[in-house]
């Protein structure tokens, strides 16, 4: 495996990748970044989504000094990839004194001469406007010593061409020249035999690989409202276990806090973590006291679990091994699995080529509604409910409340009015602490009694009770107080200084792989 201090790159740029989350180069930084460092000219077919701004990006800025004078400039086809190449150059320059420029169309003129009179190392454009400033003679080239064309094929689609050659009669014939493209048609292999010398090329691997007989679908989202997106559709699954993939270890740490703040189940796991913090998720997943487990695919090589129902690719995989890699974790033994990719409009192109190389059939659904989703939700209520009648689990107290509504009120509006009261939350509440009062439970003094909805069908024993209160509250064995199993449900007792922290603790887990309701208990009868 390469690492990226593998590479002959000064310690600032490794501090910076490292800083912006990568955990190893992707296949076609790996091929690239050594040969460009060489100096060698090349060719890399590759589209977005693979980390081919990062492939040259990195060997670039190693390449660059603070001398005050452009030298290099970088191609692309639309300002927005502009913006976004400048913005990568940027974080990986994070500690190094470089400046990067982004030039494009649609943005005044009179700002960009007055940045480039500031100083800049490296400017990124769209080539009307690099051309517009060469004729203005307020762009000075001739100390480019590198030149990258980004997504080739688009600027020849866009009609560019013509531009790009003019810019390149502007340009030192000593330097590098770096040229990167989805595919390769015969304009772009003209382009390069005409002004690379020697290129090599990469191609980030095209050979066939067989994705496991699994359900596979995409998801077209938008980038900006992807949480969302994902949230919506974890929320219309019946999800089991899942993995949810994301690029970087920054993006697994930022997705973790946002889903747990939304309140999943659910850690993440990275490269950062000591070996026992990774042990300590990994069991808790394997246990299902965690729903989803939120990896980078270095953290998740060698996970074997399994059970896992759901492989999410909230980030794109960077190639078709890697894609293969990620959907493997679910549908083993001969289980059921699905895997579901969300693809953002630029992704798409590499969501098709993964499609191909692995000669999978996915198929593309639609994010769910927040009608579909409401209504997926009152079904999982429904069959709650059904499941609490069968169970006969419901206290006394409740039927008795129910009884003396009943003389003024339909069945009907009481049930309505108690599911508002127990489901209904308003949106954007809370996060801040709650004082609690459990009120009178029936417990002994100085201890609170919980009701838990699973018992002797949950092969739940007192020890099983006890070291799960005391693992996750840190309180000893001995301090949790009477526990009665039934067959539905089980009562224990617990410290009142502790309640409300097993409360929050154990009221979203599950036990024996069972997921568990708690609610303080009522007073036996009222005597
Ligand atoms: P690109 O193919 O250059 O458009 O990159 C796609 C995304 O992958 C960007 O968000 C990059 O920041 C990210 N990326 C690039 N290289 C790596 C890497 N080695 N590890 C993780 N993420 C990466």
């Amino acid at each position: 495996m390469t690492i990226f201090s593998d590479f002959a790159l000064h310690k600032t740029i490794v501090q910076a990748i490292h800083d912006m989350g990568f955990e190893e180069p992707s296949p076609i930084q790996a091929a690239c970044i050594p040969k460009i460092l060489e100096g060698v000219d090349m060719i890399g077919q590759a589209q977005t989504g693979t980390g081919k701004t990062a492939a040259f990006g990195i060997p670039l800025l190693e390449k660059m000094t603070p001398a005050n004078r452009i030298q290099a400039i970088v191609l692309t086809p639309t300002r927005e990839l502009a913006i976004q190449v400048a913005g990568e150059l940027r974080r990986i320059a994070k500690y190094k004194k470089i400046k990067t420029l982004p030039i494009y169309g649609g943005q005044s003129i009179t700002h960009q001469i007055r940045a480039l009179k500031q100083g800049v190392q490296v400017v990124i454009g769209t080539p009307g406007r690099v051309l517009d400033h060469l004729r203005r003679k307020t762009l000075r080239l001739d100390n480019v010593s590198m030149l990258v064309l980004d997504e080739a094929d688009e600027m020849l689609d866009m009609g560019f061409i013509e531009d790009i050659e003019t810019i390149i009669n502007h340009l030192n014939e000593e330097r590098q020249t770096l040229l990167f493209s989805a595919t390769m048609p015969v304009e772009i292999k003209r382009l390069a035999t005409r002004y690379m010398k020697n290129p090599e090329t990469v191609a980030v691997s095209r050979e066939e690989v067989t994705a496991p007989l699994i359900e596979q679908v995409y998801y077209k989202v938008f980038e900006r409202n992807k949480v969302e997106s994902l949230c919506r559709i974890l929320d219309s699954e019946d999800v089991d276990l899942g993995i949810i993939f994301c690029r970087t270890k920054r993006g697994v740490d930022e997705l973790s806090e946002v889903l747990q703040a939304r309140g999943y189940l659910a850690d993440g796991l990275h490269g950062d973590l000591s070996q026992a913090q990774r042990d300590k998720v990994m069991k808790a997943f394997r246990e299902g006291t965690i729903e989803f487990l939120i990896a980078t695919d270095v953290a998740a090589r060698g996970i074997d679990v399994g059970n896992v129902s759901h492989v999410i690719n909230f980030d794109i995989p960077q190639d078709p091994e890697s894609y293969v890699h990620r959907i493997g974790r679910t549908g083993r033994a001969g289980r059921k699995g699905i895997a579901m990719t969300l693809v953002t409009p630029r992704e798409m192109r590499q969501m098709m080529i993964i499609q191909k190389q692995t000669k999978a059939a996915v198929i593309t659904r639609n994010v769910p509604t927040l009608e579909e989703v409401a209504e997926r939700k009152q079904e999982q209520l429904r069959e709650q409910l059904v499941e609490l009648l069968e169970s006969n689990a419901v206290a006394e107290m409740y039927e008795k409340v129910v009884e003396g509504l009943a003389q003024e009120y339909s069945l009907e509006k009481i049930a309505a009015a108690a599911l508002h009261l127990a489901f209904h939350s308003e949106p954007g509440e809370g996060g801040e602490q709650e004082a609690y009062d459990f009120g009178e439970t029936g417990a002994a003094k100085g201890m609170v009694r919980f009701f838990l909805n699973v018992g002797r069908n949950a092969n739940l024993k007192p020890q099983d009770l006890v070291r799960e209160i005391s693992e996750t509250v840190g309180i000893p064995g001995k301090a949790v107080g009477r526990i009665d199993i039934f067959e539905n449900f089980t009562f224990v007792e617990v410290p009142d200084e502790v309640a409300p922290f097993v409360y929050e603790a154990l009221r979203q887990t599950r036990i024996n792989g069972k997921r568990i309701n708690m609610e303080p208990a009522k007073p036996r009868g009222k005597r």
